[in-house]
């Protein structure tokens, strides 16, 4: 079989060999003393990767329902919602907010750097009724990190009156990058088990301010399984309105205690050094970055030179290196291929894919 940490994919990521044991524990039945130890340990071990005093709510769904939980549960059809979209989750969080009947506008930013607080506080104070801003703290799509502390702050100065709510689709950096949902003022932030949690696929983690909860209660978009009031006052007892990815959840329960033991800032740090490795090893390799600045610490977007075929080459670094790399979305599918550094990644990780890309540039430019 595969070395398992040669999946090098922005999501979802390599599962460490006690995560996987864990996941293949038998079933357990989830109104019993042994699931309320999970919940518990859960709730002690998730909130500081938040940075939040309040509950982390478990959904079973991928990070998009999680995304679709944070729109349905905080805003009414017809509210008026600006979306920050530097690149393809930008939009799909738009696209999700348009669903269900929010007048959503978007803002179209620069793909190859995080937003600019100054263009942000701009568009709140030209637009005095906004209901929320959707963010991406992530944009996996092309690899750069956007500064929420900023952002929010940006959004603050620029409102008049009551400030929008401040929605973060986190779904790539929470877990392996800073992230104080209290601190800087966000409302909602939604993260995924498969990313920087180095679990299997399968749970949507978010985390809601008071301000969001109070947004709760009012709000009137239809929903019944992402209804995050029952899941919280269930959660709160120690269970979960249906069945959970029981086995996501084993899973994330070994993952989360591994990441409570190496601790909040020790993972962060790991994060940060493996990124910078990767990215000072990549001009050796004969290939560049796809961003300019604000470059992710969770997934790099490495520029692939014209006129060379991603196709091939990703084919050629799994086929000969039995490296797997992600490959570009939508416009960016033949401008760059992706790495994810996310969750179960080190340097000596990183070490084998530059050797891997140096050995295929190098054959895909004789070819
Ligand atoms: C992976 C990802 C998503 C989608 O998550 P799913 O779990 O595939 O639904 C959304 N936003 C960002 C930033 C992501 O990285």
């Amino acid at each position: 079989m595969n070395d398992p940490r040669a999946l090098r994919v922005p999501g979802p990521t390599p599962v460490p060999e006690p995560v996987v044991a864990a996941g293949a524990r038998p079933m357990i039945d989830h109104r019993s003393q042994d699931f309320l130890h999970l919940i518990a340990d859960l709730r002690t071990w998730l909130p500081p990767f938040f940075g939040t005093e309040g509950d982390v709510l478990l959904l079973t769904s991928s990070g998009t329902g999680g995304l679709e939980a944070a729109i349905v549960n905080t805003l009414s059809p017809g509210d008026r919602v600006l979306a920050v979209c530097s690149g393809l989750f930008g939009e799909r969080f738009a696209d999700i907010a348009a669903a269900f009947g929010a007048q959503v506008e978007r803002l179209p930013c620069d793909w190859g750097r995080g937003v600019p607080p100054e263009a942000i506080q701009a568009a709140v104070a030209a637009r005095p009724d906004l209901n929320a801003v959707l963010l991406t703290h992530n944009e996996t799509s092309t690899g750069v990190t956007n500064d929420i502390a900023a952002l929010a702050e940006a959004i603050r100065a620029g409102s008049r009156g009551t400030p929008p709510l401040i929605l973060v689709d986190g779904i790539s950096s929470i877990g392996g990058v800073p992230f104080e949902l209290d601190a800087w003022g966000v409302d909602v932030a939604v993260t995924g088990s498969q990313k920087a949690w180095m679990s299997p696929p399968g749970l949507a983690l978010l985390a809601l301010s008071e301000r969001a909860w109070e947004a709760q209660a009012r709000s009137t978009m239809p929903r019944f399984y992402f209804d995050l009031a029952r899941h919280r006052r269930l959660l709160r007892e120690g269970v979960v309105p249906s069945t959970p990815a029981m086995g996501v959840l084993f899973a994330l329960h070994a993952a989360a205690r591994m990441m409570h033991e190496e601790g909040r800032e020790a993972v962060y740090g790991r994060h940060h050094r493996v990124a910078k490795y990767f990215r000072s090893g990549l001009p050796a390799t004969g290939l560049g970055l796809y961003a300019a600045a604000d470059f992710s610490d969770t997934v790099t977007a490495v520029a692939v030179p014209e006129g060379m075929n991603t196709a091939a080459l990703l084919a050629e670094l799994q086929a000969r290196h039995g490296v797997i790399l992600g490959s570009g979305q939508g416009p960016l599918k033949e401008r760059i291929v992706r790495v994810g550094h996310m969750g179960w990644a080190d340097e000596e990780d990183m070490a084998r894919v530059l050797a891997a890309l140096a050995a295929s540039v190098a054959a895909a430019a004789n070819a």
